[in-house]
């Protein structure tokens, strides 16, 4: 059993030094309990957080903890009655080959519903991120505009199709001329800006011409400073990541635009409001149905970008938090 624990805590952009790989048996599941065989890990952003001791929403992980992560698994041995081997489940093993669970939190997939990495992506906890943030809060009507960055990601490229179903006028935001081109002709997004490009907010505000309606905060940063002029009054800002700055601790540089900002805030009545996608979970079974059909039309479509090996998960994710993936970062585990 390969796993990768927190050697020591990052400052700043993480770095491999932070990571170590060690090799131990691989457990034995007692009566009740399951053995799990890692299929796919997902890597996310928010592995970050838990790698430092900041305040958050979450536990910051222990030095020597192994990571936490989604994972797809296969069943290897059942001693519960609900599970079988061969059965393949969601569940939350985190960045190993093997774990054992007593079979909370896990989901069964249906290898011939979906293929089932997409459980860590559209059809899983990103997927479900843009759908309940978008719905919930921005709440797009047709005809608006609705704005999102590291939009050929697994949230903003979701965001952007649901906006466009809804019949608002999707606006991505993405690094570099593939991703933007991925984004304008296989998403369907009616603009897509480089924030890269030296002249990005000149850009961005040629492709709002009637300004923004929801602004879906995956990003901070450059990108925040340029769309937030841009916002109409009672424009909907669901603040679901802040990415540019997950690899900072501050203090800030630069003039404090925090007044700046309220006065906005308060003059245009906008809306910011800040979520975790688990404070939605009753809206898990029309997320199920609605974007399990989508998915099955077309009509949302995904990327996914698929490393092999769970030694390459820390490079991988390092690449994450500075945009080298160009789709929903998962990690192959089994190569059998
Ligand atoms: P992605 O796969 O889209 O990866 C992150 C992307 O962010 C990178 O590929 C990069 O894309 C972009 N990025 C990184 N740094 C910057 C920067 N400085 N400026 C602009 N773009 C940048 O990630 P996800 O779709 O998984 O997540 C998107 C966001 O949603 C994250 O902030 C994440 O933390 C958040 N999130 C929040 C949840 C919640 O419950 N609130 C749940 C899940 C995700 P590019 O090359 O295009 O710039």
């Amino acid at each position: 059993n390969r796993r990768i624990v927190l050697a020591s805590r990052p400052e700043g952009r993480p770095t491999r030094e932070n990571f170590r790989i060690e090799d131990v048996s691989v457990p034995e599941p007692g009566e009740g309990e399951l053995l799990l065989k890692v299929q796919y890990l997902s890597l996310d952003p928010y592995m970050r957080g838990r790698m430092s001791t900041a305040k958050s929403y979450a536990r910051p992980l222990d030095l020597g903890e192994v990571i936490v992560g989604g994972t797809v698994a296969r069943v290897v041995r059942s001693r519960h009655p609900g599970y079988a081997e061969g059965d393949i489940v969601l569940s939350y093993s985190g960045w190993q080959t093997y774990s054992l669970s007593k079979g909370e939190g896990l989901r069964k997939l249906d290898p011939a519903a979906a293929p089932v990495s997409t459980a860590l992506g559209v059809l899983g906890m990103p997927g479900f991120t843009a759908y309940s943030g978008l719905f919930t809060i921005g709440r797009p009507q047709p005809g608006e505009t609705v704005v999102v960055a590291a939009a050929s990601g697994p949230v903003g490229a979701t965001v952007g199709q649901l906006a466009r179903i809804k019949g608002a006028r999707a606006v991505g935001i993405a690094g570099g001329p593939e991703k933007c081109a991925y984004v304008r002709d296989e998403l369907g997004f009616d603009a897509v800006v480089d924030h890269r490009a030296p002249d990005f907010a000149e850009r961005l505000k040629e492709a709002c011409p009637k300004g923004v309606d929801v602004y879906f905060e995956n990003v901070g940063g450059a990108v925040w400073d340029a769309v937030f002029p841009l916002l109409n009054p009672f424009a909907r800002v669901p603040v679901c990541g802040l990415i540019a700055w997950y690899n900072s601790t501050g203090p800030f540089e630069g003039p404090n635009r925090l007044p700046l900002v309220m006065r906005d805030v308060l003059s245009k009545s906008l809306t910011l409001r800040g979520f975790i996608q688990t404070e939605f979970v009753s809206q898990l079974p029309d997320f199920y149905r609605d974007m399990s059909a989508w998915v099955r039309e077309g009509r949302v479509r995904y990327r996914e970008d698929i490393v092999n090996g769970l030694d390459h998960a820390p490079e991988a994710f390092v690449g994450l938090l500075e945009g080298r993936n160009f789709g929903k970062l998962v990690v192959k585990v089994d190569e059998t």
